[in-house]
């Protein structure tokens, strides 16, 4: 069999250098065509060369001579600027991996589903922001579009796509995230090697951050409401501190169906790189015995007030999902430079959402529109805060 055709977008990220470890150890079955990153030239240089990647792409245009310097007499194309990466996803490799964070990996996203592979999708703001626009995009094409999201994953396997009307409700699970059983007061004084400091899984800052303040599964909610055929109502959300159960669906008959596995990305990650077969991975097996107990717990909405405005956003629709996760990009990134509180996170982000009510987007373009002014607002609102 040739080997299989694949881009990494977001290679440098957690998410790229987990895809990447499971290509590594199954060499002769992919071959790497682009790999992108932001800034990070040395790492996206020496992915490149570890995998003899086609194409490397540096988001940063000012970049580029030092990505050409790093790749001198290697004989692979070195690239730069949103455009180039754009071009990366559009490349036409068989499979995709989205894996930029953040409204940045938006058309990157679109190009891949229009180019009617197979995307495998971690960029969940994609979903958020622009969900209607992105599956119609995957339908129109024929794209396969595979959740990486863990829970989502879960629910993917779980699901019985031929039956939906047999579905009654999907349970996703939430870890509860660092300050699970912290008092309200503590929260408040919470800092961010606090909240970036996950109990069960290891990833990128931003989304550590999402899941203190279970915004994560707040977008989670969103994201799941456009990858399956059920109403937002039937999506519930339950804490399981022990992230051992990734998530539930619940039949008519009363069957729940559950994935289970242990907390490694590695897992998702490689049930869509091998779908619609499944690939080894070297991640520790699930010791049920060991584990003894799962719990589980109802979410605080008065302590992670984040999971309220993530339903009522996705209850209102339109532009609503795209100014949250916009608005949340700003707070997050105050808060990681100190600027704001953890409490604050959710105040700039419930005030966005009161003061700024656009019409709905119809294209991708109009997404980024209102995606700006998100942040436009959201930034004068986390400086009053800070003032
Ligand atoms: P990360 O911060 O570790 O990596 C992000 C990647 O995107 C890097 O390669 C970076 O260079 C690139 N990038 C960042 N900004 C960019 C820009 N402006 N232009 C181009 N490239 C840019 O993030 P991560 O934890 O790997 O998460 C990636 C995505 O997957 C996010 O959307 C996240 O929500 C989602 N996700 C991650 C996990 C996880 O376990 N890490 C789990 C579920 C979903
Ligand atoms: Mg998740």
């Amino acid at each position: 069999m040739s080997p299989r055709t694949i881009t990494i977008l977001g290679a440098t990220g957690s998410v790229g250098r987990s895809t990447l470890d499971l290509v590594g150890r199954n060499r002769d079955r992919y071959e790497v065509v682009a790999l992108t990153a932001h800034k990070d030239v040395a790492g996206l240089a020496a992915l490149a060369r570890d995998f003899g990647a086609r194409v490397a792409v540096i988001g940063d245009p000012a970049l580029l001579g030092a990505l050409e310097d790093a790749l001198a007499r290697t004989g692979i194309e070195a690239a730069a600027g949103e455009a180039a990466i754009e071009a990366a996803a559009a490349s036409g490799a068989e499979w995709t991996m989205a894996a930029i964070v953040g409204t940045a990996g938006l058309k990157p996203v679109m190009r891949a589903l229009e180019g009617g592979g197979t995307v495998a999708l971690a960029n969940k703001e994609a979903l958020v922001s622009a969900g209607a626009l992105m599956t119609e995009a995957a339908r129109a094409s024929g794209a396969t579009l595979l959740p990486v999201d863990s829970e989502h994953n879960a629910v993917f396997q779980c699901f019985d796509r031929a039956r939906p009307e047999s579905v009654r409700r999907i349970i996703l699970t939430a870890s509860g995230g660092p300050f699970r059983t912290w008092p309200l007061e503590r929260m408040r004084a919470a800092n961010a090697a606090q909240a970036v400091a996950h109990p069960n899984w290891s990833m990128g800052a931003k989304i550590s951050v999402d899941c203190a303040t279970l915004m994560n599964k707040g977008l989670e909610l969103i994201e799941a409401f456009h990858l399956f055929p059920v109403g937002a109502d039937a999506i519930e959300i339950v804490v399981h501190p022990q992230s051992v159960i990734h998530s539930l669906i619940e039949y008519v008959d009363g069957s729940v169906l559950a994935q289970l596995g242990p907390a490694d990305m590695r897992v998702p990650i490689a049930y869509t790189l091998a779908w619609p077969e499944r690939m080894e991975t070297p991640c520790e097996r699930l010791d049920l015995v060991a584990i003894a107990s799962l719990d589980f717990e109802a979410p605080d909405l008065v302590r992670f007030p984040a999971l309220g405005l993530a339903r009522q956003a996705l209850s209102q629709g339109g532009a609503k999902p795209a100014i949250l996760n916009a608005a949340n990009e700003i707070a997050v990134a105050s808060f990681l430079e100190s600027r704001v509180a953890f409490l604050d996170i959710a105040s700039v982000v419930g005030a966005v959402l009161d003061r700024y009510d656009p019409p709905a987007p119809a294209s991708i373009d109009a997404v980024l529109e209102i995606d700006r002014e998100a942040r436009r607002v959201a930034a004068e609102v986390t400086g009053k805060i800070r003032n």
